[in-house]
This record gives C-alpha cells, sequence and structure tokens, in this order.
C-alpha cells in the first residue's frame, strides 16, 4: 500500500469513526484497525523492503503518525458516546415523581384508609375515653391461669367448653395458648393495681382475640374484643347498666337502647348478655334479631370475689364489673354487614364502601 492509499485509509476509517452511533460500532473498528491484516499493520510490515535506512525512518513515524490518528480518533468518540449513553439511561431510569396517572393510565390514584375494624376500634376507644376510662393493651399468648384459672375457671371446669382454645405447644401440654378473650388483662390489671395500690380501676382494653372457630357469618377465628373493667368503692349494678347504655347510645346513636338478660359467666356474678337494639329493624323486628327487635352484643357482670381473691384484692372493700364484647360484631351492626367474613377476605371492593 502506497502512502497516499494509506492517508485514503485513515480518511475512511475517520469519517466511520464519526458516524458510529454506538460504542460496540469503535469496538468493531477498533478491531479491525488492529487486526493482522489492517492496512496500517501491512503498511508497516512492508518497511523491511526499504533499503534507505532515512527513508524507512521517515515512512515508518508517517504510518505511526496514520495509527496515532485513527487511535485519536476512536478514543475521542468513545467519550463522545458514553456521555450520550449515560445520558440516555439516566433518562430512562428516572422516576417522576410528580407524575399523576390519567385515567387512561393503568394505576388510577387512589387514598387507602384504615380497614372498618380498625375504624370501630378507634371510634370505641374515643366512647370510653370520652367516658373516663383509659385505653390499655395486653398480651395475645396467655398462660392457663391468666386466661382461665385466676378468672374462675379452674382445669376441668365445664365452662370451659365455652371456648375453643388453640395452645401452643411450648413444652408441658395445655399451659400456654391463644387467649381466647380480653379478660385475662382484668387479671393482670388487677394484681398491677395491688402491687402499685393503684385502686381504683377505670380500664378499657381492646385487642385481638383467638378460638378454633371455623369461619361463618357470625364468627372468625381470630377476632376483636374490647374488654371494660372498672374497679371502685361502691360500684354496683346500677352503674354497670348506666355505662352500658351510654355506651350504646354514644356510639350506635340515640335511638340504639340496651337491656341485660341474665347469664353465666364463671368470672362474674350476677352474670348478664347485653342486647341493644336491633340495628337492622331499629325494634321492629326483622329476620336478623329473629323478630324480637334486640341483639346480642357482649357479657357483663359485678367482678366475682373468687376473681379478687386470686389476685388478693378484699371484695369487702372494693367492688367492680368487667364487660365485654366483639369490635367486629360492632362494626357488623353498625354497618349492616351481613356476613362477617367480608371482614378478613381483603376484596377491596368492600373495604371501599367504609
Ligand atoms: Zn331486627
Amino acid at each position: 500500500m502506497s502512502e497516499i492509499d494509506l492517508q485514503d485509509h485513515v480518511d475512511l476509517v475517520i469519517a466511520e469513526v464519526a458516524r458510529a452511533e454506538h460504542s460496540r460500532d469503535l469496538d468493531a473498528i477498533e478491531s479491525a484497525h488492529k487486526a493482522k491484516n489492517s492496512p496500517v499493520l501491512a503498511a508497516r510490515r512492508a518497511l523491511g523492503a526499504v533499503t534507505d535506512e532515512e527513508q524507512r525512518r521517515e515512512l515508518g513515524r508517517r504510518i505511526q503518525g496514520c495509527s496515532d490518528a485513527i487511535t485519536a480518533a476512536i478514543a475521542a468518540r468513545r467519550e463522545e458516546l458514553s456521555a450520550i449513553e449515560r445520558e440516555a439511561s439516566l433518562a430512562s431510569d428516572a422516576l417522576d415523581l410528580t407524575e399523576v396517572l390519567s385515567s387512561a393510565g393503568s394505576f388510577p390514584s387512589r387514598r387507602g384508609h384504615a380497614h372498618v375494624v380498625s375504624k370501630t376500634r378507634a371510634s370505641l376507644e374515643d366512647v370510653f375515653v370520652a367516658m373516663g376510662f383509659t385505653i390499655k393493651e395486653g398480651p395475645e399468648v396467655e398462660t392457663d391461669w391468666y386466661n382461665f384459672e385466676a378468672l374462675n375457671l379452674p382445669p376441668g371446669h365445664p365452662a370451659r367448653d365455652m371456648y375453643d382454645t388453640m395452645y401452643l405447644d411450648l413444652g408441658e401440654a395445655e399451659t400456654v395458648l391463644m387467649r381466647t378473650h380480653t379478660s385475662p388483662m382484668q387479671i393482670h390489671l388487677l394484681e398491677e393495681a395491688v402491687a402499685d395500690q393503684s385502686l381504683p380501676l377505670h380500664v378499657a382494653i381492646p385487642g385481638r382475640c383467638y378460638r378454633l372457630d371455623t369461619p361463618d357469618a357470625r364468627h372468625l377465628p381470630v377476632f376483636h374484643q374490647v374488654e371494660g373493667l372498672v374497679v371502685d368503692k361502691g360500684i354496683t349494678f346500677g352503674d354497670l347498666a348506666g355505662v352500658i347504655e351510654t355506651f350504646t347510645a354514644a356510639y350506635f346513636g340515640p335511638d340504639i337502647h340496651s337491656r341485660l338478660r341474665p347469664a353465666y359467666f364463671p368470672f362474674t356474678e350476677p352474670s348478664a348478655e347485653f342486647e341493644i337494639t336491633c340495628t337492622i329493624c331499629r325494634g321492629e323486628g326483622c329476620r336478623t334479631c329473629s323478630k324480637t327487635g334486640w341483639i346480642e352484643l357482649g357479657g357483663c357482670g359485678m367482678i366475682d370475689p373468687a376473681v379478687f381473691d386470686a389476685v388478693g384484692i378484699d371484695a369487702t372493700e372494693w367492688s367492680g364489673f368487667a364487660f365485654g364484647f366483639g369490635i367486629d360484631r360492632c362494626a357488623q351492626m353498625r354497618h349492616s354487614i351481613a356476613d362477617m367474613r367480608a371482614l378478613i377476605e381483603n376484596d377491596l371492593r368492600f373495604s371501599r364502601q367504609f
């Protein structure tokens, strides 16, 4: 290859480099330039045939100049391309945080909100706080002592059959369990109050409870209760009835009332089930309330002296009452939710209604 042909070759390569739109195009040009059969290397090999030393040296310098020109052009274009490529990749990775997808977008923006059970729990807490109660929470894993025995339900007591209990296998059988009601907190709080000499007590305890139930329209294996506990001097059954009625009207509305029916719970004496005006028919009588106009909401009663004994409180000096009812049941009644399973199915069409 003559010197002139070599210069043409350099011009062609440099033009090709300028046209390259991707660094991988440059890689191809560069490897062709370095290949054994490239015109530059061929010219260098041909130098051996030049006998005049001065001429050979001069030619050598020019060939090197051509080679350097190609190398420099590739390096300069590579730098330009990598800057362009970096910018493109940044642009494609960028998140536009101000973007609002229109109705044509795949994710219409919609503000979420608390679940209806959480909202119900919060409103119930508000009602009890307004009535002078303090809100407390307690453990969901309990020992048999707190869940049953201290509540006047000794081992083998037939009333234990009312609770289908989930036990935890932590060694000794049937000693540790998922609490079946919020009532164990009565014992924890009474023990604390005895230790701190902090009676009287006016506390409401909301929380999760567990029973081996198959979910159906009115039962869930994991459900929420709120427990009320009042211990003071001179507390009577009338106080209990008054608190239940005040709560019922405050939460369900002034046209919803409560009534108490005799019942049995081992940890209260006397005990009652409390019912409220049916929220579906407002007392007229319908299928939900079996035409009675009333719906059962929870249980209550005066604290049994045996419970006071278990924690070391003098039942002749102090008296009190406790009540408990389902938060899920409250939500169901207030919002006329026909099937309780809807609360745990996470169907957004349901959740968005509340
Ligand atoms: Zn009814």
